[in-house]
């Protein structure tokens, strides 16, 4: 019988922290979990779910158009915002009341509170006032949109928060960033028909990607109608006498826009949680510092998903939190697998990846063989669209492991999935070759591409 009011105190109740708490109730630990917001987390409130949700909806627009090719007359469309913005909130709702139902069923006490650390056993429920105290505690709070305000003017922005609630879909619309969410919510504005401008500091957006991902996509977005600038960044931004907003940039130019969105990464959620009450350390960014199997410096507070500012992404925090069960709870030290994490950018045409960019295997390895083969998908033959596919393999030339794949084009997220898999299993490129096709599909290509179409010794270029 323990001391404390619980066995584990879960702060947050987002990707990581009803994971865990949902394993360790199901074991029959006395668990709470507390969450200020909605259960579910960013992923399924307002970030993965109903982003993939409105990239569906934002798709439809080149559906109908490609039907033509194939012999369909489609009759006029048009897109209602309120309609999918009501239909997404009702999903997510749903969605919501699963991850409620499922803590409950697990035997987990619910608190729709915000918690705050008192001590380091400590916890200080904010709508009530009530105290409790707990074994172990584990802060899975998340992160929140950076919402950078040294901007003059951020006060008129919005972030990818407002973005899923807005009462009217923009005319036009400035997003500022190189990374997944300016991306992705670019192709989505653009595909519901906003006039969509995208900002970036950088030389080329998708700064930690693969250069022919990075350069492929910016052609099709470009080719598309998404006007993209580079090597510039919003100075100020002002409210526009004509309604909008308008941005000045470093570059001198000014773009006004119905709404201007910041896409500049996530800070780390942990402002006021009462961590240095608690003596738990944090580094500069304010992410909670843990060790290699997600404790903090105090022995029994652990702290899992995007306020470790570790990898931000759910899969991730969920596999955290399955670690944190088997290491405390089942005698089983597990600590999490950071390497070869697939994962996909929801742009249109996706990009889904594995492992190294060429660019970092080249730094890696003496010598890399590069396998890359572009060409047009078959769907795109008959409806005409002039968009390309790349697929991309790099491999280790000296025991022929595959230490990357790169996809861009339809479905590239679904294929990540499966290549993740084979990467992880430690895949070399002659099992690639041994492969059957499945033809015809597209991926076919990714085992016939038997020749490599140059090799990087020592980071320098060789054909052949
Ligand atoms: P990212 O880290 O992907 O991108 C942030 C972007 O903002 C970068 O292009 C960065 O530039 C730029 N930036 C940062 N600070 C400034 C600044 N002061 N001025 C100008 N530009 C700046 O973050 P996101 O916000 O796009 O997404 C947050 C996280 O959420 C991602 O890291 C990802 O892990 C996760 N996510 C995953 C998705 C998925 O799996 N499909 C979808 C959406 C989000 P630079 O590159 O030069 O540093």
């Amino acid at each position: 019988m323990t001391a404390y009011d619980y066995d584990l105190f879960v702060i947050g109740g987002g990707s990581g922290g009803v994971r865990s708490a949902r394993l360790a109730a199901s074991m029959g630990k006395k668990v709470a979990i507390a969450e200020e917001y909605r259960f579910g987390g960013t992923c399924v409130i307002r970030g993965c779910v109903p982003k993939k949700l409105f990239v569906y909806a934002s798709q439809f627009h080149e559906h109908f158009e490609d039907a033509a090719g194939y012999g369909w007359t489609v009759g006029e469309s048009r897109f209602d915002w309120k309609t999918l913005v009501a239909a997404k909130d009702k999903e997510i709702a749903r969605l919501e009341g699963l991850y409620r139902r499922g803590l409950e069923n697990a035997g987990a006490e619910l608190i729709d509170s915000r918690a705050e650390l008192i001590d380091a056993h400590t916890i200080r429920l904010v709508k009530t006032a009530k105290q409790v105290t707990a074994e172990r505690i584990i802060i899975a709070t998340g992160s929140v949109a950076n919402p950078h305000e040294a901007l003059p003017g951020s006060e008129f922005c919005i972030t990818s928060n407002e973005a899923f609630h807005l009462d009217a879909l923009p005319k036009s619309i400035l997003i500022a960033g190189g990374g997944y969410i300016a991306v992705e919510f670019a192709n989505i504005f653009h595909g519901l028909g906003v006039d969509t401008t995208l900002i970036y500091r950088g030389r080329e957006i998708l700064s930690r990607f693969d250069h022919d991902m990075r350069q492929g996509l910016h052609k099709a977005m470009e080719d598309k109608g998404i006007r993209i600038i580079l090597t510039d960044i919003i100075e100020e931004v002002t409210q526009s006498p004509a309604g909008g907003v308008s941005a000045r940039t470093k570059a001198g130019a000014t773009i006004v826009a119905d709404q201007i969105m910041l896409a500049l990464g996530r800070d780390p959620n942990t402002a006021g949680l009462g961590l240095e009450a608690a003596g738990v350390a944090m580094n500069e960014r304010g992410a909670i510092i843990v060790d290699a199997y997600s404790r903090t410096n105090v022995a029994h507070i652990f702290a899992l998903g995007d306020v470790t500012d570790r990898v931000q992404l759910t899969p991730v925090a969920i596999h955290e939190a399955m670690c944190f069960i088997e290491t405390e709870y089942k005698n089983n030290p597990t600590a999490p697998d950071h390497d070869l994490i697939a994962t996909a950018v929801f742009s249109q045409p996706e990009i889904g990846t594995v492992g190294l960019s060429e660019e970092e295997a080249a730094k890696k390895f003496d010598e890399i063989e590069i396998y890359r083969a572009e060409f047009r998908p078959m769907k795109a033959t008959l409806s005409g669209r002039a968009e390309k596919m790349i697929m991309k393999l790099i491999v280790n030339a000296a025991d022929r492991k595959v230490v990357g794949a790169h996809i861009l084009g339809h479905e590239a997220g679904e294929m990540a999935q499966l290549l993740g898999i084979s990467l992880k299993a430690g895949v070399t490129k002659d099992d690639f070759d041994r492969t059957m096709a499945v033809h015809p599909t597209a991926s076919e290509e990714l085992v016939t591409m038997y020749k490599p179409n140059y090799r990087l010794r020592n980071g320098e270029r060789v054909e052949g």
